[in-house]
């Protein structure tokens, strides 16, 4: 009779196990690409997510924020992240890819290879030694696969401003292509920086534009947004935030060009899903 028991119970073991394996068969196979912007307060953070593999461009000021936040969308035993971006070393942008850092196993980090003179830059450098993680210097021409998306690295070049107290001057500008969708991705990059950008020769053309720098009058340009062209622009930022980010007249700016504009600040998280 026992043993009896024992091969139903075995038998019922096995079909749970079964049964868990075929649900995570069945949801790596049918997720979409999926692009989110994070509402992370004032900073930037966007997951580009297709089933268990996962680009992290950015991570917010807070890691306690950014953990909660990157929990809504990686399921909770998919521990690793494959590819970590930092667009710059700015607090807003790598604070929280210090718990990031802390809490997954991360494949492989890209970062522009500038100086940074943050605390928060030198504890990520630190932890990034410490857990030996791969380290890639991301300059035009690097292309990341993720299934039939593709993400290419536009700016900088080999040529890096490379001054820790104008840390956007390097900010990494990278181009997602998933089917039709088209994001431009630009961490602070400032209007400063248009001419390299241009002279590079780079197709900026996207139909959603993150806009750089949270929205200051110091970033994206009338001649910028003819090269993008987008149809919508996300503006990740906090509410109320010191700065007064994002600016009217970049707004302003945007709608004259016919942009949809969408905010963190007003709609939490941006998603998309294609
Ligand atoms: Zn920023």
């Amino acid at each position: 009779m026992s043993k009896r028991k024992t091969v139903y119970g075995l038998i019922v073991f096995l079909f749970t196990i079964s049964l868990v394996l075929a649900g995570i068969i069945f949801y790596a196979k049918n997720q979409k690409v999926k692009v989110v912007f994070l509402d992370v307060g004032q900073g930037d953070a966007i997951l580009i997510e297709k089933g268990s593999n996962q680009i992290l461009i950015d991570g917010g000021p807070s890691s306690q924020k950014e953990l909660e936040e990157l929990g809504k969308y990686i399921p909770f035993w998919d521990r690793t992240i494959e590819v970590v971006i930092a667009t710059h070393p700015d607090q807003d942008h790598i604070g929280g890819l210090i718990g990031v850092l802390k809490s997954y196993r991360v494949g492989e980090e890209i970062d522009n290879s500038a100086a940074g003179d943050s605390e928060a830059y030198k504890n990520y450098l630190q932890l990034i030694n410490d857990k030996k993680i791969d380290r890639l210097r991301g300059e035009r021409g690097i292309n990341i696969k993720l299934d039939e998306a593709n993400l290419t690295i536009l700016y900088p070049g080999e040529d890096l401003v490379n001054n820790p107290k104008d840390t956007n001057a390097d900010s990494i500008v990278a181009k997602l292509v998933a089917g039709k969708n088209v994001f431009l991705f630009t961490g602070d990059f400032p209007i400063e920086e248009d001419t390299r950008i241009f002279a590079s020769g780079m197709d900026l053309s996207a139909n959603i534009l993150k806009v750089a720098h949270h929205g200051s009058k110091y970033a994206t340009s009338d001649e910028f947004l003819g090269k993008v062209n987008p149809r919508e622009a996300i503006i990740s930022v906090g509410a109320n935030n010191r700065y007064g980010h994002p600016a009217q007249e970049v707004i302003d700016k945007l709608k004259s060009h016919g942009i949809v504009v969408k905010r963190t600040d007003q709609m939490g998280d941006i998603v998309y899903e294609f």
